[in-house]
């Protein structure tokens, strides 16, 4: 079992799961033909499906203790494969509480779900002494009607709330978390899509995001899901960013990667491939 930790100079990145997700091709891929997957057949797993972790990354810098997504939240019904962030998280030595900031890569609902509960009616932060960042486009295109219900359906409850409890912050452009972590835009799987790069003791590392839903993808950086909202746009930064990860062998840890999500892009037998760090 690889470690669930990574270490970027000064940095330190915890992988915590919230459980697994998967998928039929037909249904995430509805673009892709099936045959096209014929030579990928070990992207997918056992039942000929694209599989996803739900990792939520810790992350100590600078004596701030961060949490980059929050999976898809409580197991409401008993029989859903997550719900396991919390219990996670205090396995792992760090309680809701010690969390300071709760950073989102964007607002779909498999990064915000443990944000809030609500007792009695009324909202509290899951995580009672942190304050929450989201980027201004992801805040304004989960509050659009257009999209609510189609993208962003449980944002009404899971990020909207923050406004009023005072708890929302905002981040654009290359922002500075501390000053280790600053975002990357990485807009198309949603308008205001963040990845954060690390820049610590002379190392470098990178929180992707969902700029990859599957390890085909770093090859096939054209193959877009119905989760990307914007599909030209998803393929240019995903493009670009593959290109630069390899040329400059940054390793990065990527929410939806098989756990800890932590891996290379590199170049073999002249195709890119996610090689497992
Ligand atoms: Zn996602």
């Amino acid at each position: 079992m690889p470690s669930n930790k990574m270490t970027i100079g000064n940095v330190e990145i915890t992988s915590v799961t919230d459980g697994v997700l998967a998928f039929d091709l037909c249904n995430f891929f509805p673009d892709i033909p099936e045959e096209n997957w014929e030579n990928y057949q070990h992207h997918l797993n056992p039942d000929h499906q694209v599989e996803f972790n739900l990792a939520c990354f810790v992350i100590r810098s600078e004596g701030k203790t961060i949490a980059v997504d929050t999976g898809m939240g409580p197991n409401v019904d008993g029989k859903s494969p997550w719900g396991q962030l919390l219990d996670n998280l205090r396995a792992n030595g760090t309680p809701p509480e010690d969390i300071d900031m709760v950073v989102h890569t964007h607002l779909h609902r498999d990064h915000i779900g443990w944000n809030l509960n609500s007792k009695d009616g009324k909202y509290e932060p899951t995580f009672p002494n942190a304050r929450y960042w989201a980027s201004t486009k992801d805040w304004e295109a989960c509050h659009d009607p257009a999209l609510v219900e189609t993208r962003f359906p449980n944002a009404p409850e899971c990020v909207w709330p923050l406004e009023d409890l005072g708890l929302i912050e905002f981040m654009d452009g290359e922002f500075s978390l501390t000053s280790e972590l600053t975002t990357l835009p990485t807009p198309g799987h949603t308008p205001g899509h963040m990845s954060i790069m690390i820049n610590s003791g002379g190392e470098r590392g990178i929180i992707l995001g969902d700029v990859l839903h599957n390890t085909v993808q770093v090859h096939e950086t054209d193959w877009v899901s119905r989760a990307d909202i914007d599909p030209a746009t998803t393929r240019a930064t995903r493009r670009d960013l593959m290109e630069r990860l390899e040329r400059e062998g940054i390793p990065v840890a990527a929410v939806h990667m098989a756990a800890p999500g932590f891996g290379k892009i590199v170049r073999l037998d002249n195709r890119r491939v996610w090689q497992v760090m």
